[in-house]
């Protein structure tokens, strides 16, 4: 079954069950307030108006009273747990297909009123009109998927509960974080399936085939039966591969690798521990500040959220992020810079407001009181940065201890992330106890490619000569003065290239946790010395792909 809205700033909102009572309430103050704008309309209309006015009116009056329709968007709030914009914005489009499809073109005119009364009434209960649409079909317990024109990585999270098996976007990019954040959750997703949001019909049923990057509307049967069989077999692999969880990731030639996990909330720790990750490589915070309009978490409930984290790894490492924002994570309300990317965005934004930043350093330093924890601070682009920024987790740990609180030791580290940062690599290890390599964002930087952008998608290349080179520069840099450099990025956790990563030096490897057996699988088949020779090959082609696919050693079962 699909569900399909546009994404056009109604507020789309996965309720709890505690809050269906006041959802209901809110549309029925909405429909009563508006019941009485027309009715006083009608009672005021100058007697020079034509008629077909108030005619008018009272077709909307009677739409407004109309059972079906209030019955049906009641459905969606109680059942589907849609917010009361919602469950009428998709009750509405559904409604107006079948306007649509009626041959008496009085009763398809009829489409049209529809669409404003559900304009009004969206204006009265406070959100914007708009015109999305969904319904919930003849099965009512098929699992769902939201094809909408485009999702903010926020809303992703709203959806974290489970509310759909999949999702689609007309537009959109692999390495987006709505994409990641999708790929956190486990379901499959399409992004960038231009028009989709017009074409997919509510209704209909389909298939999503997120490894092709597929979506099938309405297959026949065999198709059916041949994703059904390909589901099973996945599922039956992945229960395969369960064990590797507690086999140490170590290759055939004994070079011992961390798997880490990477994790958007505290939610997430599960499935890193489920995964046998060996610790947390990217805890990426700003998830904690995102969707929640201007009430941004303090420092007792960040310190709560890292906590968590911190116990409930269980004494093993914790890298915690501080906020990234801007770009494609806007905080609610703060406007886009000019250009979001290469604007105020994660330390700059950080660095901008240091108050808002100690803060988070002081729920970072309490946290570190119950476990080992590393601060990383993401998009460094100079050392200037990099000072001001370990000067104010110096501030922080003098305000907790003037307050009289403890604070742990922490670890503090750098993202690589642009080129600036690779290119002062050396400097950059001298000034902190490790670094990460964050690719998604290096290859946006370094190719002038915007990650979240389809037109451009088919130029983002991690297998780009210059990323790679930059990639080998800064794990040998790391390697040489004996400091940790992990990768965060999406192509830790892309199994086809784990052989060249580990060729060419990497040990640390962060990933989504489901991420992590497909990896470690590949680790234990591995000789990571006889990988060099050739992800060194690889490294200096101005080609890499050609060498890449052509003459990779063979794996060993
Ligand atoms: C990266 O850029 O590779 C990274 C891990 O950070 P994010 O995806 O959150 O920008
Ligand atoms: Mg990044």
């Amino acid at each position: 079954m699909v569900v399909q809205s546009k994404s056009s700033g109604v507020p789309r909102r996965q309720i709890s069950d505690d809050e269906v009572p006041e959802e209901l309430k809110r549309l029925g103050q909405a429909r009563d307030a508006l019941a009485q704008e027309l009715q006083g309309l009608l009672r005021t209309m100058p007697r020079d108006v034509p008629a077909e006015l108030a005619a008018m009116i009272d077709v909307h009056l009677q739409l407004l009273q109309d059972e079906a329709l209030q019955d049906a968007v009641t459905v969606w709030i109680t059942q589907h747990h849609y917010n009361a914009e919602w469950a009428l914005t998709t009750q509405m489009d559904l409604f107006a297909r079948q306007f649509d499809a009626m041959s008496d073109a009085y009763l398809r005119e009829r489409k049209g009123d529809l669409h404003q009364v559900v304009d009004r009434l969206l204006h009265h209960l406070g959100g914007l009109p708009l015109t999305s649409m969904a319904r919930p079909g003849s099965n009512d317990d098929a699992p769902r998927i939201l094809v909408a024109h485009d999702l903010s990585p926020a809303d992703m999270l709203r959806y974290r509960e489970g509310a759909f098996a999949g999702f689609v976007t007309d537009v959109g990019a692999a390495t987006s974080h709505t994409a990641i954040v999708a790929r956190s959750m486990g379901i499959p997703a399409v992004v960038a399936a231009r028009g989709a949001s017009e074409l997919v019909p509510p209704d209909a049923w389909i298939i999503l085939d997120g490894d092709a990057g597929l979506v099938l509307i309405d297959p026949p049967a065999q198709v059916r039966a041949q994703y059904q069989a390909r589901q099973l077999e996945l599922a039956r692999h992945a229960e395969g591969l369960k064990y590797l969880a507690v086999v140490p990731a170590s290759t055939r030639d004994g070079q011992a690798v961390q798997l880490l996990a990477n994790i958007e909330s505290p939610q997430d720790v599960a499935a890193a521990m489920h995964a046998g990750a060996a610790g947390v490589g990217l805890f990426r915070t700003e998830f904690l500040f995102m969707g929640r309009g201007s009430d941004l978490p303090g420092e007792e409930e960040q310190y709560a959220a890292y906590r968590a984290v911190v116990e409930g790894m269980k004494g093993l490492p914790v890298t915690i992020r501080t906020i990234d924002v801007g770009a494609d994570k806007p905080l609610d309300g703060i406007r886009p810079g000019v250009n979001p990317a290469l604007g105020l965005r994660a330390i700059r934004w950080s660095l901008s407001d240091l108050p808002m930043f100690r803060t988070q350093l002081r729920a970072l330093l309490r946290a570190a009181v119950h476990g080992p924890v590393g601060v990383l601070f993401p998009m460094m682009g100079n050392l200037d940065e990099a000072r001001q920024a370990c000067a104010q987790v110096d501030l922080a740990r003098d305000e907790l201890a003037a307050q009289g609180m403890l604070a742990g030791t922490v670890r503090l580290g750098a993202m690589v992330e642009v080129p600036a940062a690779a290119l002062l690599v050396e400097d950059f290890l001298q000034q902190f106890d490790f670094l990460s390599i964050g690719t998604n964002d290096l290859i946006q930087y370094t190719l002038a490619i915007d990650r979240s952008d389809e037109t451009v998608a088919h130029l983002y290349d991690p297998l780009h000569p210059a990323v790679l080179r930059l990639i080998a520069m800064v794990l040998t840099a790391g390697e040489q003065c004996g400091k940790e450099v992990s990768l965060c990025g999406e192509m830790a956790g892309d199994a086809s290239l784990t052989r060249l990563l580990l060729g060419m030096g990497l040990r640390h490897f962060s990933m989504q946790p489901t991420s992590i057996p497909r990896v470690k699988q590949q680790i234990l088949q591995s000789d990571a010395a006889g990988l060099k020779a050739w992800a060194d090959q690889v490294v200096r082609s101005p080609t890499p792909r050609s060498v890449w696919n052509s003459g990779s050693p063979k794996l060993h079962n």
